[in-house]
């Protein structure tokens, strides 16, 4: 399962722009998993995260 910890994101939109069909900022300026397709772009993204907000379980 693909989870981004609100707490700890920073809603500056570096994973919607890695991996748009996965990553989406929400209302509250969170990012939140959309679909949880495990894109090759989700490594990326966590990869790219300046939070390390994401996670993969
Ligand atoms: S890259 Fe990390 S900090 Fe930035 S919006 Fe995505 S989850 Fe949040």
């Amino acid at each position: 399962m693909i989870i981004v910890d609100k707490n700890l994101c920073i809603g500056c939109g570096a994973c919607e722009v890695i991996c748009p069909k996965v990553f989406k900022i929400n209302q509250e300026a969170k990012s939140e998993a959309i679909s949880q397709k495990n894109c090759d772009c989700v490594k990326d993204a966590i990869e790219g995260c300046p939070a390390q907000a994401i996670f993969v379980s």
